[in-house]
């Protein structure tokens, strides 16, 4: 059950945290899982939908190439377009907690933390029923207490090894870009559908950039898969 985690820490650099006086177990509790031990996998992650705008026509690119993504969802988004939600969940794509109005948890206090969690955990099991236990926190806050409360909530915290800087308006190009020039092989690659503040946002650069990187990474023979599966691999 450790496995992940053991996995994560090694290659994610637990060590990075300064745990100063906690107890000694409170590492197992620093690790987010931001990058899959198969070098051949690759998982494209969407963040901040559904979205009027975006989360439809990426949907019909995933599926005119068989890939499916894990997409981390807003629960606010999802309670406004539980349509779009349950399309997602519907194409057999991975869904997580994203909290239910994205707040900056660096200013949070941990009981509301928990009430954001639990919140957007409803909401999803009300529209999409049953769902992967992953939480990515908003703005990649990672205080060690806020993992620590997310652990023992049940929820794997999910990081990233490839930002691709598409929250804000560019192009594909540039989005095509940021990704080519990190990706190394087992990477999470951070993506947005959605934007955290606004629906109808436009997320048509991600759209394309998708396309490209999953033609791309196809050709060089990389095999696309959901964070569930990338973490089974890592386990194995
Ligand atoms: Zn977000």
């Amino acid at each position: 059950m450790l496995g992940w985690l053991t996995g994560a820490a090694v290659l994610g650099g637990a060590g990075a945290y300064s745990y100063g006086a906690m107890a000694p177990q409170s590492q197992l509790f620093g690790a987010s899982f931001a990058r899959g031990a198969d070098p051949q996998q690759l998982a494209l992650t969407y963040d901040d939908g559904p979205n009027d705008s975006s989360t439809l026509p990426l949907l019909e690119v995933l599926a005119k190439y068989g890939v499916k993504a894990t997409f981390f969802l807003i629960g606010r988004h999802v309670r406004s377009r539980p349509a779009i939600a349950r399309k997602i969940a519907e194409a057999g794509h991975a869904i997580g907690n994203h909290t239910y109005s994205h707040p900056n948890l660096i200013f949070a206090s941990l009981k509301k933390l928990r009430r954001e969690l639990e919140i957007c955990e409803r909401v999803l099991t009300e529209t999409i029923g049953e769902h992967a236990r992953l939480f990515r926190p908003p703005f990649g806050a990672k205080r060690p207490a806020i993992l620590r409360t997310v652990h023992s909530m049940g929820f794997k915290p999910i990081k990233w090894s490839v930002t691709c800087y598409d929250w804000k308006p560019t192009t594909a190009d540039r989005v095509e870009q940021h990704a080519v020039r990190q990706i190394r092989g087992g990477d999470l690659i951070l993506m947005h559908d959605g934007d955290h503040s606004q629906m109808g946002a436009d997320r048509s650069h991600t759209v394309e950039a998708t396309e490209r990187l999953i033609r791309r990474y196809h050709d060089q023979g990389y095999k696309f898969v959901t964070i569930p599966e990338m973490m089974q691999a890592s386990e194995a």
